[in-house]
């Protein structure tokens, strides 16, 4: 039997709570559905503290506030994996792990997630000693030393992070300048636990049972060299997830997906907001504001 919603939002981090919220207090009848916890990647950051009007928080707690949020106004969120999207004149179907939903306005704010080296050793050792979630994993680190691989600002913020825990944090990256802004690049200046390795490229991580160590090449010299640790931690950006829109939606070379700046997609009725759209800025903030768009567009859309 086929569900039918008004709206319906797929993902529920910071976007798609932020639409759900709108769409609520719209009053249109709307799910959420998320395949995992909500939060999105926000419920991976240990400390939040560019979201305006709130000085620090954690960014599960953040998600759980939005969720409570949400639901307040009677948001429907559901846990179910999306796994195909059609639309047959004004009607979206979508073919989940429960079944079958229509609507006829489509939120898509389903992020994007970590990238991986794609180097020896990293995927046999993922969960034992390679980590792509700093929060997660962090304590398991007490008094050993740790790498970080990447120059974002996700490298640099989760380096500052295991400060807490481990010993000293090899922050590794490609170049000789991190991408990461400077506020964050002053704090790792500052930090005596934290020794960067620049110019360098991880051609292997090291160990059997556990991480030993990486494995460098010099970007420059072509200068072989390894140093002995315990964790890597790999923040080298994301990638979209927007593989189930292949053929529905088009996509970016690198998978976002392009919209107007009223978050229109090609496909009337179809929105897309937050981290899966082609864009220069990826914060929270700027998700919030294009779920609230993206969910006011849909409630505009539904009028017309
Ligand atoms: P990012 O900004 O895309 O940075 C990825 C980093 O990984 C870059 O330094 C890149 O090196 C490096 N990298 C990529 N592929 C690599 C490879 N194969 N081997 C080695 N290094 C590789 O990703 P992000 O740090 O995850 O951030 C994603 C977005 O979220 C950004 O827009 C960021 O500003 C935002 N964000 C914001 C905050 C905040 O404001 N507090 C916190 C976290 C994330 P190159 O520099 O050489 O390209």
């Amino acid at each position: 039997m086929t569900q039918d919603y008004e709206i319906v939002i797929v993902g529920g981090g910071p976007a798609g709570l932020t639409a759900g919220i709108y769409a609520a207090r719209a009053r249109r009848a709307t799910v959420l559905l998320e395949k995992h916890g909500t939060g999105g990647q926000m419920a991976l950051t240990w400390e939040v503290e560019n979201y305006p009007g709130v000085e620090k928080i954690s960014g599960y707690e953040l998600g759980q506030r939005m969720e409570r949020q949400a639901r307040s106004f009677g948001l429907e969120i559901r846990n179910v994996d999306v796994t195909g999207i059609a639309t047959e004149g004004p009607i979206h179907r979508l073919s989940t792990t429960e079944g079958e939903l229509a609507c006829r306005a489509l939120v898509i704010a389903t992020g994007a997630r970590s990238n991986r080296l794609g180097v020896p050793g990293e995927a046999e050792l993922t969960g034992r000693g390679v980590s792509y979630c700093a929060t997660c994993d962090g304590a398991f680190y007490q008094g050993v030393p740790v790498a970080v691989v990447g120059g974002g600002d996700t490298a640099l913020e989760e380096a500052l992070f295991l400060t807490r825990y481990a010993s000293r944090v090899f922050l590794v990256h490609r170049r000789s300048e991190y991408r990461g802004t400077k506020l964050l690049q002053e704090r790792i200046a500052a930090e005596p636990k934290i020794e960067p390795v620049l110019d360098a490229i991880v051609e292997r991580i090291e160990g059997k049972d556990g991480v030993t160590g990486l494995s460098l090449k010099n970007a420059k010299t072509g200068a072989v060299s390894s140093i002995a640790l315990e964790g890597a931690f790999i923040f080298v950006g994301t990638t979209p997830n927007t593989e189930f829109l292949r053929g529905f939606l088009p996509l970016d070379a690198q998978g976002f997906i392009v919209t107007t700046p009223n978050l229109e997609t090609t496909v009337p009725g179809v929105f897309a907001a937050g981290d899966v759209r082609a864009k220069v800025l990826r914060q929270i903030s700027t998700a919030v504001g294009e779920g609230a768009l993206a969910a006011t567009m849909a409630d505009h859309y539904l009028s017309r």
